[in-house]
């Protein structure tokens, strides 16, 4: 029963390493830019207000390093004029893959602002927080 156990560990330890290994992060090489057109009116570019009443912000992402790289996940904030948050939301490439200097649509849907608390939206800030290679 106990050497059971320790080949169990063993195993885990190897698996850790392995998936450690098998996939380097590269969300420093991953460039983040918001949709330059403006979609809605009164809105920064790259804002608009979906059907279900969401504040959402387009962009894309772009590849820049010499790999290809599985779903980039990317993460927003968006403030109020006094810096606070109004809204967080994360999501993640629909493509399974982006290759090197490939960029590939974002779409953050922040499901907390909605209603007043859109116009209250002035800065926004959008950052990759995982970009996995294959
Ligand atoms: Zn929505």
């Amino acid at each position: 029963m106990k050497r059971l156990g320790a080949v169990f560990v063993a195993v885990l330890v190897i698996t850790i390493m392995a998936s450690g290994l098998a996939a380097r992060d590269f969300k420093d090489k991953v460039k983040v830019e918001i949709e330059s057109v403006g979609l809605h009116p009164g809105m920064d570019p790259g804002m608009y207000v979906c059907a279900s009443g969401h504040l959402h912000i387009k962009g894309t992402v772009q590849n820049l390093a010499d790999v290809p790289l599985r779903q980039v996940k990317v993460a927003g904030r968006a403030f109020d004029a006094q810096g606070k948050v109004l809204g967080t939301a994360t999501t993640t490439t629909k493509v399974d893959k982006v290759a090197p200097g490939e960029t590939a649509e974002i779409n953050l849907e922040f499901l907390t602002v909605t209603g007043p608390a859109i116009q209250e939206v002035k800065r926004h800030e959008v950052r990759v927080v995982e970009a996995p290679s294959l």
